[in-house]
């Protein structure tokens, strides 16, 4: 049976971080029971129509720069980022965020899944289950020789974003810059061509959101998997650091991958301030732009949630459906909406993953 049109699978969320910094000793009872904080837990999920999506392991730094939720408010900007961090430093909260998803699996009696493939992905929104897929945003807790990287493996994990803007072993991330080009520093290193091809070969999706200009290149040259910016918008419109360059968007196209639109104001907005009070058309503008360059198979959404401001128009996730309403409104049918909100995630990680792990998988549970 296919979803409704407008069900959401999102690219990118940090409710996890969320849950261990505020609620890590009952995590089940704020998902389940929802509170007015944040902007995702299942009965706001329920209201605004998110079938699932990648939640990120983000390791916060201990040291000043920029992590979250930080607010820039002049004109122009350039935040220095936090030091490198050691695999060491980074594995308790990693640790606990995987302990916590698992949890919150455990407590909602089938109304949340870990999904490690995309027939996973696929039974958990038929069964009006969300869909969660582990994502590392940052490889901070990957040793160099990758051990850590089948382990997690085996514990769930379907994604990993080399860097957050965060140096790595792996590579250089883009620091928050406005207005700035993605070309900020060095690519991947030997250890980050290590990585990719090791990814490669273990069917795990790359995410290139937080990577600069000449990492991206590195990955799109190495890279034999569709490329995959799950929460990034158009540079053209919003001249972040962060943002995708056209170019950049033509690579993913030519890739069969895709760009997740990116809900954060600072990425958003032309001005790239954090300004809450910015409405929905910004967020058409970027779509219209994405679409224009790449076409309609590889734009899709990465909300950013619990991990960034979004505009009041959209507060929380609970507001998606206004979102889905202005795209309505602006023209995008049934199938245009279809391939934005869920459809080309579907295919990308079917591409990424590759069947025979979905074919193992649903083998293994007969
Ligand atoms: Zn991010």
């Amino acid at each position: 049976m296919k979803p409704m049109p407008d069900l959401i699978f999102d690219g990118h969320n940090d409710m996890l971080l969320r849950l261990l910094q505020k609620h890590v000793q009952d995590p089940a009872a704020a998902f389940l029971g929802g509170r007015d904080e944040g902007h995702l837990d299942l009965p706001r999920m329920r209201q605004g129509g998110f079938a699932g999506g990648l939640f990120a392991i983000f390791v916060p730094s201990p040291t000043p720069g920029r992590s979250r939720n930080t607010t820039p408010q002049c004109s122009a900007y350039d935040e220095p980022l936090p030091p490198i961090m050691s695999q060491a430093d980074a594995l308790p909260s990693v640790l606990s965020m995987i302990a916590i998803m698992q949890r919150l699996e455990q407590a909602a009696g089938g109304a949340l899944r870990i999904c490690r493939s995309t027939s996973d992905i696929r039974a958990a929104m038929a069964d009006n289950a969300i869909a969660a897929v582990l994502h590392f945003e940052g490889a901070e807790a990957i040793d160099i020789d990758l051990h850590a990287l089948d382990v997690f493996q085996a514990a769930g994990l379907r994604s990993i974003g080399p860097v957050w803007s965060r140096p790595t072993a792996f590579g250089h991330g883009v620091p928050f810059r406005y207005p700035a080009s993605p070309d900020t520093g060095p690519g991947l290193t030997q250890h980050g061509r290590r990585l990719v091809q090791g990814c490669n070969s273990r069917r795990i999706a790359i995410d290139l959101s937080h990577l600069n200009a000449r990492g991206f290149w590195d990955v799109a040259q190495l890279s034999n998997a569709p490329l995959i910016a799950s929460h990034s918008n158009a540079h053209a419109i919003c001249p972040h650091s962060r943002n995708l360059t056209d170019d950049q968007m033509r690579a993913i196209r030519d890739s069969g991958g895709l760009a997740g639109l990116n809900l954060a104001v600072c990425f958003l907005r032309p001005d790239g301030r954090d300004i809450a009070h910015t409405g929905v058309d910004i967020m058409l503008a970027h779509l219209d732009h994405m679409l224009d360059i790449m076409g309609a198979d590889h734009v899709a959404i990465g909300s950013d949630f619990d991990g960034a401001l979004i505009p009041d128009a959209i507060g929380d996730v609970a507001g998606l459906p206004v979102l889905q309403q202005a795209m309505r409104s602006h023209g995008y049918d049934d199938a245009l909406m279809g391939r934005i909100c869920h459809d080309n995630w579907l295919r990308v990680l079917d591409q990424t993953w590759g069947d025979d792990i979905s074919q193992d998988i649903s083998d293994s549970c007969h």
